[in-house]
């Protein structure tokens, strides 16, 4: 069976193959973002649900780079710190390298996500 499920942190849809329950917790393929199903009709809901910040977006990063299959610098700790205080701020994961808070600078960033980390060989 293959559920689309909306993204809402990246904001994009994504395909979760095999069953879809209430309450069940999803990666988003796209980005990594933790999500637990809200609501399967009319359409299937999804929402990030965990409570603490540094959890949240250290298991995002973690699974980002799991995905695919890049490692994480010597900053890693300094990044996650500066995200966090970020979304303190100004409400959201923008990356902390980043002057504009805009929803493409929610990490992983729109830029990270299409690949620039390929051509750049590191994230902004
Ligand atoms: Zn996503």
């Amino acid at each position: 069976m293959r559920n689309k499920i909306y993204c809402e942190v990246c904001r994009i849809a994504f395909i979760h193959k095999g069953e879809v329950k209430l309450n069940q917790e999803v990666e988003c393929a796209v980005c990594g973002a933790e999500l637990k199903i809200q609501a399967l009709e009319p359409e299937i809901k999804a929402s990030r649900f965990i409570d603490d910040p540094a959890t949240e977006i250290n298991r995002r990063a973690e699974n980002f780079a799991r995905l695919r299959g890049y490692t994480f610098n010597e900053d890693k700790e300094l990044v996650l710190e500066g995200l966090v205080d970020k979304l303190n701020m100004y409400g959201d994961f923008y990356c902390p390298c980043r002057f504009e808070n805009i929803p493409e600078n929610v990490c992983p960033c729109l830029e990270t996500r299409m690949n620039e980390v390929r051509k750049k060989g590191h994230c902004y």
